[in-house]
């Protein structure tokens, strides 16, 4: 957890983290997340990156002194978002698309000789995602050719590099506005989205999580099961029922899961009765 510590702090009455919103995005804290192309040299890639955001639930797209804009390349790589170009705000400099966001992160391929914190694309969508909720944010991407200058970088709280290979580290511009795009539809769909491992996944809404007690007597009922199957064959239980304890707690098992795990146990000891009788 120590790299995910905000860079800003999150005011306090809104650093909870925000739900889901079943109904697409009005209202929610991507609204507040503005895409900032700075100096854009191919008006296609500000049609392509209209069209990653759009995918991904964000329509927020400010142009910092775009060199060709509006353009028909634009549109025609925006394919069915030229809402979120229509809607683009234009500015003739940084300053004036940040203006009001209270979080600004900058992306960019390479490092720079500028100090600054560094984030993972996971890292600063949860950050942005949560800081959101208080207000507009953004996230700036600079021009093709050269990037964003280390003046402008140095306005970010903090830089951003997709981990891409160092070899052939420069993704084009609207590949790098959808990985983190994604990554924010990822933070907004709620903490389990984004999670990597490490932790018990939750069951669906669909059924109860099992309770502790339902798991203990599975746990119970599998043990005298492997008993009635002599699986043991003797050796003490104790490895393997420790082992099978944390499968099932690593599957985050819900109630119903657990009645049919049971259900199965039933049967193969009214087998394991069935082959007894006939050995007898
Ligand atoms: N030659 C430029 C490349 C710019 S690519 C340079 O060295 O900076 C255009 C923009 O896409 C970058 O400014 C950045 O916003 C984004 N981008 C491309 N690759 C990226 C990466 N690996 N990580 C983060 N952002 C990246």
């Amino acid at each position: 957890m120590k790299n995910e510590e905000p860079v800003v702090p999150a005011p306090r009455k809104d650093s909870r983290s925000p739900r889901r919103h079943p109904h697409g995005t009005m209202n929610t804290p991507l609204a507040n997340i503005r895409i900032v192309l700075v100096g854009t040299q191919h008006p296609g890639n500000i049609g392509s990156a209209a069209r990653a955001m759009k995918t991904m639930g964000l329509s927020a797209l400010h142009l910092v002194a775009p060199e060709r804009f509006p353009d028909p390349d634009a549109s025609m790589l925006a394919a069915g978002a030229d809402d979120v170009l229509d809607a683009a705000g234009r500015h003739p400099d940084l300053d004036a698309a940040l203006a009001g966001c209270h979080l600004v992160l900058g992306t960019s391929a390479r490092r720079r000789h500028v100090p600054m914190p560094e984030l993972s694309p996971r890292q600063a969508a949860r950050q942005l995602f949560a800081a959101a909720a208080a207000g507009p944010v953004a996230l700036v991407f600079g021009r093709e050719r050269t990037g964003l200058e280390n003046a402008e970088l140095q306005r970010c709280h903090a830089a951003v590099a997709i981990p891409a290979d160092p070899a052939y580290s420069s993704l084009n511009l609207a590949a790098a506005v959808q990985v983190l795009a994604y990554e924010l539809r990822l933070a907004s769909l709620g903490d389990d989205a984004g999670q990597v491992s490490g932790s018990v996944p939750r069951p669906g809404p669909e059924e109860p999580p099992a309770t502790a007690d339902e798991l203990e007597r599975l746990f119970g009922h599998l043990d005298q099961a492997l008993a009635d199957i002599d699986f043991h064959k003797g050796k003490p239980p104790e490895m393997v029922m420790q082992r099978l304890r944390r499968l099932f707690l690593r599957a985050g098992l819900d109630s119903r899961e657990v009645k049919i795990l049971r259900g199965i146990l039933s049967e193969a000891q009214r087998m394991a009765r069935l082959a007894g009788g006939r050995q007898a």
